[in-house]
């Protein structure tokens, strides 16, 4: 993660940045209403932002589908305090596992990790899970090594749809080396605090339902709106039959809207919901901005000049003609920025022992590949995307520091 205040100090204009939670935000009155989520309590805890334009870029949250048990049971992931949920959990379920005196049968439960969810999040997670394992738990505790457990499970007939055929065979293969097992055609139906259960469909097209029990249960199964996008689509008739997310523009203005971009996993632009997606649509708007200013600039440069005009004496009035040409052809060039145009660099992800796949396509062919010269690509490609040089380095001593001395393991 970058700290938006490590960006904010380099920028030469006065940036106002408040870290709050967005409740709602009233489209007619032009205000956004923010919330201070901060432990300590102040003794002003909301405000109001009013706004002339709006970006919206608040993501999505996790879909559940109103699944029973999910919210509660469930660990999710998505922000940094969920990271910290699941470690203290997986360790959680380590400790307990070997308590004195624990059955055998609530071994086998306690270290059953089971990831819903077969797009890259579960495939990625599960495999990193069980590096974490083989890497780093099987050395502190050993004795976890014949009970402890990665299951993967997914509604559809196979993992990774995004990916090509070739590659989710490899995927699949390679979990089954690193003993990871994959249960497709198995869809989620319940969740209770110990077990899940789950629709199985059998090769001869019965349907049976099935008790699966956990230790520790890891929710990857997609993208749902926020509350607060929601409630701004419901005050947007524009938007009255847009489900997925704030429906926009070529130009990224949410449709029946003037004043109102929207950005990533909550804007519908025809794009899968990625990182990549919504990178390139920041660095457009930013572009897009840039322009706007620059164009206001020369417009009240032209009103000037031309008022000038009127008064100059005869001599001047050339220079000053000049000038307007000059300033007409700037705003011309200016104004060419063209519609957002996605440029899709292909589709990359870890599958665990250090291993990668990626659908890549360049210099307009497409390239698949799995192994460890792609897990290089995919490192490279992580620290490419860091935004900053402060940020590359820590990674790398991040990575360097497991390497050498492990993953952290404690709980709190
Ligand atoms: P996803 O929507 O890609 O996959 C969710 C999976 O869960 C689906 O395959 C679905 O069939 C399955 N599922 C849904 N309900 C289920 C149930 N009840 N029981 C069993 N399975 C069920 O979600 P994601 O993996 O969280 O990814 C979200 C977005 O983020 C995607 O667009 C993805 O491409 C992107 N992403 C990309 C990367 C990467 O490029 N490496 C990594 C993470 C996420």
């Amino acid at each position: 993660m970058e700290p938006i205040r490590n960006i904010l100090r380099h920028k030469k204009r006065a940036v106002r940045f408040y870290e709050a939670e967005a409740t709602k935000i009233d489209y007619e009155k032009k205000i956004v209403y923010a919330k201070d989520d901060s432990d300590i309590k102040g003794d002003t805890m909301e405000t109001e932002v009013p706004f002339d334009m709006l970006v919206v870029g608040v993501g999505a949250e996790n879909a559940t589908f109103g699944i029973p048990g999910v919210r509660e049971h469930a660990c999710f992931l998505k922000e940094v305090g969920d990271a910290q949920r699941i470690r203290k959990q997986i360790m959680d379920c380590v400790e307990t596992a070997t308590f004195k005196d624990q059955s055998q049968d609530e071994i086998k439960r306690l270290l059953h990790m089971v990831v819903v969810g077969g797009g890259p999040t579960g495939v990625e997670f599960a495999g990193e899970l069980q590096d974490f394992f083989q890497e780093d738990l099987l050395k502190w505790i050993p004795q976890i090594k014949d009970d402890f457990h990665v299951t993967l499970v997914e509604a559809l007939p196979n993992v990774l749809p995004m990916f090509s055929k070739q590659l989710i065979d490899y995927t699949e293969s390679s979990f089954k080396e690193e003993h990871i097992e994959i249960r497709t055609k198995t869809m989620v139906k319940h969740v209770t605090d110990k077990y899940i259960e789950a629709e199985i469909s059998k090769p001869d097209g019965t349907k049976a339902i099935e008790k699966i029990p956990y230790g520790l249960l890891v929710w990857a199964t997609g993208n749902a709106l926020r509350p607060v996008v929601k409630d701004l689509m419901s005050q947007i008739p524009a938007q009255k039959n847009a489900r997925r997310g704030l429906e926009v523009n070529e130009y990224l203005v949410v449709n029946g809207t003037e004043n109102v971009w929207a950005v990533g996993d909550c804007a519908v632009a025809n794009y899968a919901p990625t990182a990549q997606v919504a990178a390139q649509e920041g660095a457009f708007l930013a572009r897009l901005f840039n322009t706007m200013s620059k164009t206001d600039a020369i417009e009240t440069e032209l009103r000037e000049l031309s008022a000038k005009q009127g008064t100059a004496k005869p001599e001047d009035r050339t220079v000053i003609l000049n000038e307007i040409t000059e300033r007409q052809r700037q705003l011309r060039r200016v104004k060419q920025i063209g519609p957002f145009q996605y440029s899709h660099q292909g589709s990359l992800a870890y599958i665990g022992a250090e291993k990668a796949v990626a659908d890549v396509s360049w210099f307009s062919g497409n390239f698949a590949s799995g192994g460890t010269m792609t897990y290089l690509f995919w490192k490279s490609a992580y620290l490419s995307m860091c935004f900053s040089t402060r940020n590359r380095v820590l990674v790398c001593f991040d990575w360097v520091k497991a390497k050498f001395f492990g993953r952290d393991v404690s709980r709190e």
